[in-house]
């Protein structure tokens, strides 16, 4: 048992200390913005912040929802903030982010999802930080995702990421209100709308998912068209989260990540501290030079 609560040396970050630290935390209080950063307790925050990478969380700080493995709010969300693109759009200029990720809570009780306040944020980056490059992450937008992503598609963010987050088998405890084929549909339509628009998903490991059923999900993801893969370790937020399985050495990230790439991801990150956005502008900026 004592592995399971102790982190491995593998997973020990420094506490963030950095000028760029504070100055991106300053940023993000002064306009208001929330970021998945701090709400998800994300550990590479140090790193991150330091060198002004956040990911901008959208449409307030409370979800709708309450996955198992999520440290965001649930409750009774604030109303859409009018002002949230354009803060978006200047923190995106002052941070001088070549690359920005901007995701959100679940709004399950919008009529659109909040896939509107998506539109706008990408429509305030076009306009005032146009050498950004723009990479959504979105909530599945359950009974509403025909009309959501074709809405977004139309916008046309650089990068459309949506997660798995898990194998199937895991769903009804780890996302209890999500449904896999449901995920899995969405980033399949917006690669069938738009083939131009590069498509991405993720998972957390340690969740007691088997080797065959990672792969499995990988084909899945391929079937789909998903063009980047993120793997990354589970950590429990808080003791009232799901609990760590086990903890995936590095070298089977690695192996992971390899066999990703056999499988024909364009970009396969596949680390313990990686997570979603973590260096998501580098490796885009690798894949369009290349
Ligand atoms: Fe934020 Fe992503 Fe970096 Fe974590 S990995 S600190 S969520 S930008
Ligand atoms: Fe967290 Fe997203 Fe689940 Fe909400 S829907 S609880 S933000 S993972």
């Amino acid at each position: 048992d004592q592995i399971r609560t102790r982190k491995p040396d593998w997973l020990r970050v420094k506490a963030p200390t950095s000028v760029g630290f504070a100055e991106t935390r300053k940023l993000m209080r002064r306009l208001n913005l929330n970021t998945v950063c701090e709400e998800a307790a994300c550990p590479n925050i140090g790193e991150c912040w330091t060198q002004k990478h956040a990911t901008v969380m959208i449409l307030g700080d409370t979800c709708t929802r309450a996955c198992a493995f999520c440290n965001v709010k649930t409750g009774m969300p604030q109303p859409v903030d009018p002002l949230e693109p354009e803060h978006v759009a200047v923190a995106a200029g002052e941070l001088g982010l070549q690359h920005i990720v901007i995701t959100s809570v679940d709004r399950d009780d919008l009529a659109d999802g909040g896939a509107r306040q998506f539109v706008r944020v990408i429509e305030a980056l076009r306009k005032n930080a146009p050498n950004t490059t723009i990479e959504i992450l979105t909530p599945d937008f359950r009974n509403k995702a025909d009309e959501a992503v074709r809405m977004i598609v139309d916008a046309r963010p650089d990068v459309y990421n949506h997660n798995l987050e898990t194998v199937p088998r895991l769903y009804p405890t780890i996302r209890p209100g999500a449904r896999y084929f449901h995920s899995l549909r969405l980033l399949e339509r917006v690669k069938q709308l738009d083939p131009t628009i590069f498509t991405k998903s993720g998972m957390m490991m340690g969740l007691s998912e088997e080797r065959l059923e990672v792969h499995q999900v990988m084909d899945d993801m391929r079937s789909a068209d998903v063009d980047f893969l993120t793997l990354g370790q589970y950590l429990q937020p808080t003791p009232r989260h799901a609990k760590v399985v086990d903890f995936v050495t590095p070298d089977q990230f690695k192996s992971y990540g390899d066999i990703a790439r056999a499988k024909g991801f364009l970009l396969a990150a596949s680390s313990p501290l990686t997570r979603s956005s973590y260096h998501a502008g580098d490796d885009f900026a690798r894949l369009k030079a290349a």
